[in-house]
């Protein structure tokens, strides 16, 4: 007699919510997005997504996520290009 094996599965998904207090963003139009998108700084893009300063340059380099300078000159990071490049890190 075969016995059959019952296989259950479950795949667990879970999202972390991230809460920064203070954070600034800066909104305005990214050439990359081709529409208005909210910036926010290096330090705070290394903290949030938990990533580092070579990934973000990396990501930069092959236009994945959009840069742009901003009133003081720090390098600014497009919100919603690094939303979409979460996927691939
Ligand atoms: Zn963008």
């Amino acid at each position: 007699m075969t016995e059959t094996k019952k296989i259950k599965e479950i795949n667990i998904e879970y999202e972390r919510v991230r809460v920064v207090s203070n954070l600034k963003k800066t909104k305005s139009r990214c050439s990359g997005c081709q529409t208005t998108a909210e910036f926010i700084s290096i330090p705070i893009a290394i903290q949030i997504f938990e990533i580092t300063e070579s990934l973000i340059s990396n990501l930069a380099n092959q236009e994945i996520i959009h840069l742009r300078t901003g009133i003081n000159n720090e390098i600014l990071v497009c919100l919603q290009s690094l939303l979409l490049a979460k996927e691939s890190f």
